[in-house]
């Protein structure tokens, strides 16, 4: 018998918060149990050979929209998909009640066990589930939802307010199927009992609220003026028409009332200076609150002079280079912590329309490793540690899933992501897996790739196959600290 039934050989091993090191990994029963200088062939079962490679913990995509336009099941297998040829192990994604996802409302008692049936069977890669509360009777679910559900994070969405105040979205339907208005009255009520829930289960993680930081009174107005005059670039326009500094307000708003509710805040998908420098001055203001700055793939990766076309929209918008550079400078200095794809796979019939009706939105789970190693580490220098912290190790931090996931140590799982991170490729559609059927980033020429994906001690992808088959995911419930032994 063999010590190992894996071992992943001769790779650079790349440990956040430490450093790169050549180094073997041991796995055992689908865990970390050995990092050495060398570990002899014979006592392998399988080998994995990573010369001239880097391994990274398996990357924790912490913001996600798993069936948000298609069919729950079909879109957690293609999008999953999706995530393990990029280097993905675990998928942390967003849930809402209302129209789109599931199409329905009711009791989380009721949804919850629904989503889970959907999601067995569906995944390739581990997954979590961040909730948004609609109701009031939703929110009293929360605390059954941690200690029984596994879920820890919460959302609520700003722009939805103006929404369910009127009674009904502009397409005359009730979007959210409540009757509650999702107002700052509301937010109130729900940061509450984050609060009250984050100070119960303190032993066990951070419980918290993430939150979209747009301000739709102002976005009301600022639309009907680009509308009004158009520049003929739509993101561009898009951008004008979501401005930065309504991003800053709407993140200060929030900051008032975390304050007032002592409520651990993520504030999502920064897309701007504005926003950063928002989310820095309300860290600084309120130190003893906890705020997380998170930052996607394309707001990292894209910029609105780029003449992407309307394909690209998204909320918030591509913001300009400048912003762009900003944000990098904030990855770089460790003020944003987490890096995410906001994953959302629409197809161009599904996103049809013009510039303003047209779903916002688009995938990238599977360029997680390409875009922060090409334009992280080759052109702006940032460390691969700090890669492995950004894509796997803060995520899993902050969502409660650490140690188990986002570790490079004896014990976690074995979740790892083979990288070669100096062979230059072509960003085309049959390299992402997705059934999605464009790319903002198609054409692009990018180093990073996986070359094989590790989850829990058997591969998932190899030699550009993906070989898991979905049902190979778990469901991780969350803190693991309160829901794992080990
Ligand atoms: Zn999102």
């Amino acid at each position: 018998m063999s010590d190992y039934d894996l071992v992943v050989k001769g790779g650079t091993v790349v440990i956040p918060y430490l450093g790169a090191r050549k180094s073997d990994i041991g796995v055992r029963a689908g865990k970390i149990a050995a990092i050495a200088e060398n570990i002899p062939k014979e006592k392998a079962e399988k080998i994995v050979n990573a010369a001239g490679k880097h391994v990274f913990p398996g990357a924790v995509d912490s913001h996600f929209h798993i069936g948000i336009y298609r069919p729950f099941k079909e879109d957690a297998t293609s999008e999953s998909t999706s995530s393990v040829s990029g280097g993905v192990t675990t998928i942390v994604t967003y849930f809402r009640p209302g129209k789109n996802y599931l199409n329905k409302t009711g009791p989380y008692k009721e949804l919850l066990p629904e989503l889970l049936d959907l999601s067995t069977g569906s995944y390739l890669t581990d997954y979590g589930y961040h909730l948004t509360m609609n109701t009031e009777a939703q929110i009293r679910e929360m605390e059954w939802l941690v200690r029984e559900g596994g879920c820890s994070t919460f959302k609520y969405y700003m722009f939805y307010k103006l929404l369910n105040l009127a009674g009904s979205s502009a397409d005359g339907t009730n979007y959210l199927m409540t009757d509650t208005p999702v107002d700052f009255g509301f937010l109130y009520k729900y940061m509450k009992e984050v609060s009250r829930l984050d100070e119960m289960f303190r032993d066990y993680g951070r419980i918290a609220l993430s939150i979209h930081c747009e301000n739709p009174e102002v976005i009301r107005a600022t639309n009907a003026e680009v509308i009004e005059r158009p520049s003929g670039n739509p993101l561009k326009d898009y951008s004008d028409a979501r401005p930065p500094w309504q991003e800053e307000l709407a993140i200060h708003e929030v900051a008032i009332m975390a304050n007032h509710t002592n409520c651990p805040v993520n504030l999502l998908h920064l897309s701007s200076q504005k926003a950063v420098e928002a989310g820095v001055e309300v860290s600084t203001r309120y130190p003893h609150l906890s705020f997380l700055l998170e930052g996607t793939l394309h707001h990292l990766g894209l910029s609105n002079d780029m003449n992407l076309g309307q394909l690209a929209k998204v909320n918030p918008p591509i913001r300009s280079q400048s912003d762009v550079e900003y944000l990098w400078k904030s990855v770089l200095d460790d003020t944003i912590k987490t890096v995410v794809s906001d994953h959302a796979c629409v197809t161009k019939d599904i996103k049809k329309g013009d510039l303003w009706t047209s779903l916002p939105g688009f995938g990238g789970t599977s360029l997680m490793f390409p875009i922060l190693i090409t334009e992280g580490f080759h052109k702006r220098n940032l460390a691969l540690h700090r890669i492995a912290e950004v894509s796997s190790a803060n995520p899993a931090r902050v969502h409660n899933l650490y140690p188990k996931k986002g570790a490079l140590m004896v014990g976690s799982d074995a979740d790892l992501a083979v990288v070669d991170i100096e062979q230059e490729k072509e960003v085309t559609l049959d390299r992402l897996f997705t059934a999605q059927d464009f790319s903002p980033e198609q054409g692009m020429k990018l180093k990073g790739w996986a070359e094989c994906t590790i989850l829990r001690g058997r591969i998932i992808f190899e030699n550009g196959k993906v070989v898991g088959k979905p049902g190979y995911g778990e469901y991780i419930k969350r803190p693991v600290k309160l829901h794992y032994k080990d």
